[in-house]
């Protein structure tokens, strides 16, 4: 039995996005726990679907004594502050200081955190984290599939395990998956693997084309299971998420073992099938105009809703969640059965608790951020509901979690209904929909804030799916952002 430190922060940084992450996003309760130490750690992640759970109960499992030090998530957005960084950091860093002696450390990391001081927020992370426990001791942390899996953690960390599907189905077992490394590691009284090598590509992979349900990425991922035996132990491969625009954005390929050949013919593989099949990442692309006469035309004998996802303004890849012009577009078209969602206005839903439901409101909805192109729905709305925004996801990714999404409204405007809810949150689990009575099963049409993620729980019920281009900041087409970063702006221009 060794005693395993336990903890993470989780935040994926889109430096376009117009709001930094302050302490205060990272200390509340969104689709994921609020922030939670020691003890109370365990309750809050218990039966989650989350690395850390999925770690906890695997240490449990092998006869390991959990050792709780922080755990928390934000919404990704731009920068972490300085200030979230550096308290959060250090709450976790006393609290390991103070259970020393530590046989080995689990973390749950993202990979993709840029903060406002230092560009990689996980390498720097696992630096602190390996001052505190020295180079003996084993530090095993998992990754979001968009990490960008930089030099420096792979040399602080003994291990990176990422996550293989996307949407993200397989939070706990990628964490569950890290726990078996550390227990191996911790058997053969090791610190690291021998072998330990690294691959990145020469192009980017836009996340919109990176869904696993589907080809390319289905049946690369696929490669990473065949590649396991008892000479390479562990294989990640991480998309990558361009959107932090930092140096070492993008995927990144990293194997552990114990024999050199091995490890490197299981990198040059996997290597050598992404590199075959970098053209495969793309795909059709529709305005907000073209989007709804399509899902019009489509609606009319889809057996089905039609499901338009406004990718650029997902709150899970920093969109603020609040843009409405697939909504005017809707009403414009005068769309039948209809639903938008989620829109975050804390605003506008604070306005519908506060009247009757039935009664007929004017406001402003949406397009507070600042975006360029995104502007406010100024109409008058009928409330058809509201709610406390509390309740449990039902669908696989978020998997019984207690959503928190803050008051929320079911607002009608033009015929089109409309989800409105007082945080950014990414929506992906029909849950978001059935806590006001809507059905998404009975619709002809749903537009949701989502890239892939709601395809956990929403496809299955829809009858075709338009990726939509509409404003906000998580850029679908990488050739038109603007990078600062030189390798990425070259990565970018030649294609
Ligand atoms: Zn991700």
């Amino acid at each position: 039995m060794a005693r395993i430190a336990v903890g993470g922060i989780q935040h994926e940084t889109n430096v376009f996005a117009p709001y930094k992450a302050g302490y205060e996003v990272f200390a509340r309760r969104d689709e994921w726990p609020p922030m939670s130490r020691g003890i109370q750690m365990l309750d809050e992640v218990d039966g989650v679907n989350l690395p850390v759970a999925g770690a906890i109960e695997r240490l449990k499992a092998l006869g390991h004594e959990i050792v709780p030090l922080l755990w928390c998530s934000a919404t990704p957005s731009a920068h972490v502050s300085e200030e979230a960084f550096e308290r959060i950091l250090a709450m976790m860093l006393e609290t390991l200081r103070d259970s020393a002696p530590i046989d080995g450390v689990l973390l749950d990391l993202h990979g993709a955190m840029v903060c406002a001081h230092v560009a990689d927020g996980d390498g720097e992370l696992l630096r602190r984290v390996r001052e505190v426990v020295g180079e003996t001791t084993p530090v095993v942390a998992s990754l979001d599939l968009h990490a960008n899996i930089s030099d420096q953690m792979v040399a602080e960390a003994s291990l990176l395990e990422a996550y293989r599907t996307y949407p993200h189905i397989d939070m706990a077992e990628t964490g569950a998956r890290a726990a078996d490394h550390l227990d191996l590691l911790l058997k053969k009284g090791l610190a690291r693997f021998p072998v330990i090598t690294t691959r990145r590509t020469d192009f980017l992979i836009p996340p919109v084309w990176g869904c696993t349900l589907v080809d390319p990425a289905k049946s690369i991922y696929q490669l990473l299971h065949k590649s396991i035996d008892g000479e390479v132990v562990g294989i990640s491969l991480a998309c990558g998420f361009p959107l932090s625009d930092v140096h070492e954005a993008g995927p990144a390929i990293v194997v552990y073992g114990f024999d050199e050949k091995s490890v490197n013919v299981a990198a040059d593989n996997l290597l050598a099938e992404l590199e075959s099949r970098e053209n495969e990442f793309s795909g059709r692309l529709y305005n907000a105009e073209e989007a709804v006469t399509e899902a019009i035309r489509l609606s009319t004998t889809a057996n089905g809703p039609v499901i338009l996802a406004d990718s650029q303004d997902n709150p899970g890849g920093g969109g603020p969640g609040d843009t409405t012009e697939i909504l005017r577009a809707l009403v414009s078209h005068g769309a039948k059965n209809a639903v938008v969602g989620v829109i975050s206005d804390p605003q506008a839903a604070l306005v519908a608790h506060t009247a009757e439901t039935g009664a007929k409101i004017n406001i402003s909805l949406g397009g507070k951020s600042g975006y360029p192109g995104s502007l406010p729905f100024v109409a008058e709305f009928t409330i058809l509901g509201v709610s406390s925004g509390r309740f449990r996801a039902t669908g696989p990714m978020l998997a019984g979690a207690e959503i928190d999404l803050g008051p929320t409204a079911l607002l009608e405007v033009g015929g089109v209904r409309v989800v409105v809810g007082s945080k950014p949150v990414q929506t992906m689990d029909q849950s978001m929909f059935s806590h006001l009575d809507i059905d998404p099963s009975r619709q002809k049409i749903i537009a949701l804030k989502s890239s892939v993620h709601f395809r956990n729980d929403l496809q299955e019920v829809s009858a075709a799916v338009l990726p939509v281009v509409s404003p906000g900041p998580v850029i679908v087409d990488l050739s038109t952002v603007p990078f600062q970063e030189p390798r990425l702006k070259k990565l970018t221009a030649k294609r």
